[in-house]
């Protein structure tokens, strides 16, 4: 395959999004490094976005802490930071754009509804949803409104969309088949990461997404709504998971891998160095600045295979 880096429009403008609900822990710093050193390697702009959605699981001081932390690191962003919490009438602004197009239906279907449908799994908490309420007619879907508030479905074409990962290669889903009419509001009022995301990408002018493999399956979806939108699909790159010393994958759980308790073993360039050493970047286990790791950096030399973290970072002395 051809390396990635020399098939990219310049300049480039990357993200790094976490949802702050808990202390970033390496795997999301192993997502921000990337995503740095990918656009600061070739004079890129880098920008910040806290992806506080779910204002009740991700408290402001959450999302401040992590502006903190990668500051610590020596991170910098060339704009602002946005705070999806703060963008509510814009996401509505796009919902009714797509509303206009006839894409969008208000869903009634309870969570124990959605899970009884015999439905093929997505994954252990989402089922591909079986269009019960694509059905209603205005008149139906007013009298159900009366008692519960619903969550607004985008309708998905029987269409394969396909797109060529960075790291992964092509890649293709079946909207219809695969994924299934997706939530952009959810019944609570709170709008869906989907529909947050490629709004916020869009308008900040981000050409390049590093993120991790967990989120892979859901591109094709965000492709569909850019393009309803009307915006252009960046370069999608995702990256392994992180995994500790036994192969487990890393967790909000794992509070000794927060950086509440690294800060205090570690030095950022300790941290660093042992993150570039897991991702393939450095040949072997030292400390490094984020200005040498700007130098050093080639997509070719990140692994593609679930990465270890050295043992160093979980023993504890
Ligand atoms: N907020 C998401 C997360 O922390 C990442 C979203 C993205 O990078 O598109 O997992």
């Amino acid at each position: 395959m051809e390396p990635y880096c020399q098939t990219i429009r310049q300049p480039v403008t990357g993200r790094f999004a976490p949802t702050p609900s808990g202390r970033l822990h390496l795997g999301n710093l192993l997502c921000c490094l990337l995503a740095y050193l990918s656009v600061r390697s070739r004079g890129g702009r880098f920008l910040l976005r806290i992806e506080d959605l779910d204002v009740p699981r991700c408290p402001r001081k959450a999302g401040l802490q992590v502006l903190e932390d990668l500051s610590w690191f020596g991170f910098r962003w060339d704009e602002p930071p946005l705070f999806q919490s703060e963008r509510s009438a814009i996401y509505q602004r796009h919902l009714d754009a797509l509303q206009k197009k006839g894409l969008i239906y208000p869903c009634f279907c309870t969570r124990a509804q959605l899970m009884a449908s015999a439905a093929p799994n997505l994954g252990d908490t989402q089922v591909v949803y079986q269009r019960t309420c694509a059905h209603l007619s205005p008149r139906e879907a007013e009298r159900l409104a009366q008692t519960r508030r619903p969550a607004m479905r985008l309708r998905v074409p029987d269409e394969v969309v396909s797109f060529r990962d960075g790291l992964y290669g092509e890649q293709a889903e079946n909207l219809a088949t695969d994924c299934g009419d997706f939530i952009l509001r959810r019944s609570d009022g709170l709008f869906g990461y989907q529909l947050a995301v490629v709004v916020d990408d869009a308008l900040s002018g981000v050409s390049e997404v590093v993120r991790g493999r967990d989120i892979l399956s859901a591109t094709p979806r965000q492709i569909y709504l850019l393009r309803e939108l009307g915006y252009p699909v960046p370069q999608y790159v995702h990256i392994p998971l992180l995994m500790d010393a036994n192969g487990r994958r890393l967790a909000k759980r794992d509070r000794d891998l927060d950086l509440t308790a690294l800060s205090r073993r570690f030095t950022p360039q300790e941290l660093l160095g042992r993150l570039a050493f897991s991702a393939g970047l450095l040949p072997e286990e030292r400390p490094a600045t984020l200005e040498e790791l700007i130098r050093l950096f080639d997509w070719a030399k990140v692994l593609h295979e679930d990465l270890r973290l050295p043992a160093s970072l979980t023993a504890h002395d």
